[in-house]
Formats: C-alpha cells, sequence, structure tokens
C-alpha cells in the first residue's frame, strides 16, 4: 500500500477537503488545471500582502509543523527573515519517513503544484532566494511529478527573477534525492546531505533558523506544513482558526494502516476523535476486535479501545502520553502478535541508528536483544531482568542521544509495557 502502486485516496473529490481538494481529481501534470482550481492565488496575495503580511498571517493562524514537531511555523519564519547574514534558504523536508506515514507521498503525487506554489511564498517570507526540495529517495513518482512542475512553474515566470512580475524576487528550487536512510529525515542530516556529507544530526542549538544549510539561515518545513499556507493566504487567517480547535488550529491528514478496512489518507479537523477517525476508515476488518492503535508512528504511543474519545490534537495526545506526530494511526486488532510488532520497532531503530553517539548506537542493540528474548518467551527471571534492562537503556537513550531518533527510539515500547500491559505478557 505505502511503498508499491498508487496511495490511496479514500476521500477523493470530498467536500469540506483543503488539503487534499485536488488529490485525485485534478491532472497533477497540468499547471492549467492547477490554476484554474485556484492555483497561484495565494502567492498572488502573498506578494502584495508582503513578507512581513504572509509572516503575521501564518503566525496568527497558529500553524505547527506538520512533521511531527508541533513548532510554531510562524516563529520560524519569523527567526530566520530577521538574520542579517545572506543567503537565507529553505528546505522542504520531503524525506518523509516515518513507520506508517505517507500523506507527503499523496500530496506530492496529487498536487505537486501546490508544494512548489508553497515553497515559494515560504521563500518570500524569510527571504530566501532558494530552495531545496529533500525528496525520499524511494518516490520516484512524486520525483518526476516535482520535476515536471517546477519546469513549468518556471516557464511561466512563477519561479526564477521577478516572479509574477514582482521586481526583485527571485526563487529557485532544486530537488535532491535521499538514499534510503530515516536518518536523512532528521533537519540537520538533510542539510549534511545536500552540503555531501554523511547524514549525520549536528547538536542543536544553534538551530536551523540561525545556523542551517551552508551555515546559513535556514527554513525548514514538511510538505503539509506547507500546504496549508495557500490555505491560510486565500480564506484569511481567523476562517483558518475556525477549523479544528483553540490549541490545534487547521485540518490535519492521517495516515491509516495495519488493521483497518479503508487505509488511506484521511484529512479531518484537529479535535476530530480517534473513533470518529477509524469509523471513516471502516474500524477493523469484519469480526476482529480492537486490540490497540499506535499513535504517532514508531516513536509514538499506544492508545486502548477504552479510550477512542481521545481528540486528535496536540494538546489532548500529550496529556495521554502519546503525539500525533506525523499523523500515524497505525490499528492493531486481536489477531496481532504484539511481541513480534515491538520487535519490529527495535529493529528498526537498531537498524537506522547512524551510530554516531553511544547510548543510540549501543541503545538500540541491547534494546533489540532484550525485546528478542522476550519474544522467544524465555524463562521468568530472564524476562523480568529483560523489562529492567529496557527500561534502563531505553532512559538512558532518551536523555543522552543527540537527535530525536535515539531520545525516542524507547517510547513505543514503553508505552506498550505501561498502557497496554505487555510487561504482564512477557513475564507470564
Ligand atoms: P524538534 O522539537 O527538535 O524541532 C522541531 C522544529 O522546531 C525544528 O525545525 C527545529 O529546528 C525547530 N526549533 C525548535 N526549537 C527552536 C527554537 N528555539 N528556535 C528556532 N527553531 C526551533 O524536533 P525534530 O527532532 O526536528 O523532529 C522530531 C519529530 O519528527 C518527532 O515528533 C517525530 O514524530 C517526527 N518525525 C517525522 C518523520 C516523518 O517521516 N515525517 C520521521 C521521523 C521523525
Ligand atoms: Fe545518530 Fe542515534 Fe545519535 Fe541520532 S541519536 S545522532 S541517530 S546515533
Amino acid at each position: 500500500h505505502v511503498d508499491g502502486g498508487r496511495a490511496e485516496v479514500p476521500q477523493a473529490g470530498a467536500a469540506g477537503l483543503r488539503l487534499l481538494k485536488r488529490v485525485g481529481v485534478v491532472d497533477p501534470e497540468s499547471l492549467d488545471d492547477y490554476r484554474a482550481t485556484g492555483g497561484y492565488a495565494a502567492l498572488r496575495t502573498a506578494l502584495l500582502l508582503g513578507p512581513s503580511g504572509v509572516i503575521r498571517e501564518v503566525t496568527d493562524a497558529k500553524l505547527m509543523g506538520r512533521g511531527g514537531a508541533a513548532f510554531p511555523t510562524g516563529r520560524k519564519w519569523d527567526a530566520t527573515a530577521r538574520q542579517p547574514v545572506r543567503p537565507h534558504y529553505l528546505v522542504c523536508n520531503a524525506d518523509e519517513s516515518e513507520p506508517g506515514t505517507f500523506k507527503d507521498r499523496l500530496l506530492m503525487e496529487g498536487d505537486p503544484y501546490a508544494v512548489i506554489e508553497s515553497m515559494t511564498i515560504a521563500g518570500f517570507a524569510a527571504g530566501c532566494s532558494r530552495g531545496y526540495l529533500y525528496l525520499r529517495g524511494e518516490y520516484p513518482r512524486a520525483l518526476h511529478l516535482l520535476r515536471n512542475a517546477i519546469a513549468r512553474a518556471r516557464e511561466r515566470n512563477y519561479l526564477g527573477d521577478d516572479i509574477m512580475g514582482h521586481e526583485g524576487f527571485s526563487f529557485e528550487i532544486e530537488i535532491r534525492r535521499g538514499a534510503g536512510a530515516y536518518i536523512c529525515g532528521e533537519e540537520t542530516a538533510i542539510f549534511n546531505s545536500i552540503e555531501g556529507f554523511r547524514g549525520e544530526p549536528r547538536s542543536k542549538p544553534p538551530f536551523p533558523v540561525e545556523s542551517g544549510l551552508f551555515g546559513k539561515p535556514t527554513v525548514v518545513n514538511n510538505v503539509e506544513t506547507l500546504v496549508n499556507v495557500p490555505v491560510i493566504l486565500t480564506e484569511g487567517c481567523e476562517a483558518y482558526t475556525r477549523i479544528g480547535t483553540p490549541g490545534s488550529a487547521g485540518p490535519k491528514l492521517f495516515c491509516l494502516s495495519g488493521n483497518v478496512s479503508r487505509p488511506g489518507v484521511y484529512e479531518v479537523p484537529f479535535g476530530t476523535t480517534l473513533g470518529e477517525l477509524l469509523d471513516l476508515a471502516g474500524g477493523v476488518p469484519p469480526g476482529r476486535e480492537l486490540r490497540a492503535v499506535l499513535l504517532g508512528g514508531a516513536a509514538g504511543g499506544f492508545v486502548r479501545p477504552d479510550e477512542l474519545d481521545l481528540p486528535l490534537t496536540m494538546e489532548d495526545a500529550r496529556a495521554a502520553n502519546t503525539t500525533l506526530g506525523s499523523g500515524v494511526v497505525l490499528v492493531l486488532d486481536d489477531t496481532a502478535d504484539l511481541g513480534s510488532f515491538l520487535l519490529r520497532i527495535a529493529a528498526f531503530f537498531r537498524d537506522e541508528s547512524c551510530g554516531q553517539c553511544v547510548p543510540c548506537r549501543i541503545g538500540t542493540v541491547r534494546q533489540e536483544e532484550a525485546m528478542a528474548r522476550l519474544v522467544g518467551k524465555r524463562p521468568l527471571s530472564t524476562s523480568a531482568e529483560d523489562l529492567q534492562l529496557l527500561r534502563e537503556v531505553g532512559q538512558v537513550m532518551r536523555d543522552s542521544s543527540i537527535c530525536g531518533l535515539g531520545q525516542t527510539a524507547w517510547n513505543a515500547i514503553e508505552s506498550a509495557l505501561d498502557r497496554l500491559g505487555y510487561a504482564t505478557e512477557a513475564t507470564s
């Protein structure tokens, strides 16, 4: 479903969609289709508002990053725009690699011009002359469509010099492809990768807004974050904040996968409950019972069947000891083997650790070994020791790893132990 063929579009053409309104409806190669459905109206508005006006709209709309960390986008753009050093860069993080995440792929394949227009607006606001679109290497169709969109946009003066006749605004976009490393989705590893070095994260601070790509002030935004910007500029920030909740404004894409009847990408307002979202996707297959939902991806946490009234907002997810992350909703029914699932997650982090820092390089190996012993149902005494080891190793990784990969590599296992009773299951 994710890596083969086209991603599904269960809501194609449905009324009320904003982010997915063109996906599955327009020809993604056609700039005319894009313009006929409102494309480039937002850039025109942005050029009239000026950079500070655009930043004000995005800030007042309370747009938060959709890559997983929910940092306020307006603050990021403003901090970069204020840097006296030139040039400034924009990086669109399209290295979507979180297990169970495929929303950015759908946007890039279904509405590639929206990604290019949104990058251009972000570049205008933050004073960037060049944007890099860092694309997951395993997305060949997105590559083809984005290349086409950039070429067509350049032909029609939506990229290049004096864009749309706006004297002095020049912006170019270059695509760089990842080569299969999950860690290259970490923003500072992207910088190293683009600069030709090993894809290893840098220590933060300094944050990219001060010192990013080639040591220059850099805005890094996820694809979904960016495509919210034309919605804000065309509908206005007040209308935008009426979507969702006071703490989490706007529409949100969720990726439903696992034991669910209609997997795919769904657009709903923040504040929709998890139960309502599962209903949209048809729930678990007939005759099965829901066991748990992994929310937020491999670095997220589990939600139990008795917690389906959880509103999908940043603040409610946090209060429930999980995260919305990049919008992963991975459903497990009563046929799922939880131990093997957790072992797979542990193997994933061991595999994808870049090895730069000791807690993560060694910790992810020890974590996988302990999980393998638990899944192998060794005697009780070993299980209790392994559970203790998992907690100690997990805490060390969380406290002392350089980047988010090591810091969150123990989240899902901890959540299964504490919230799904896996500790009891593993020792019985
Ligand atoms: P982070 O909290 O360190 O940073 C979030 C963003 O805010 C970054 O761009 C950072 O530069 C910026 N930022 C933070 N503090 C700042 C400050 N004081 N001034 C200026 N800018 C500041 O998180 P992160 O490590 O970048 O991302 C972690 C998230 O990534 C996790 O939530 C995870 O869910 C998600 N993730 C997503 C994918 C995917 O495929 N979409 C893959 C892996 C991880
Ligand atoms: Fe590399 Fe892991 Fe350290 Fe991140 S935490 S820098 S992935 S070794």
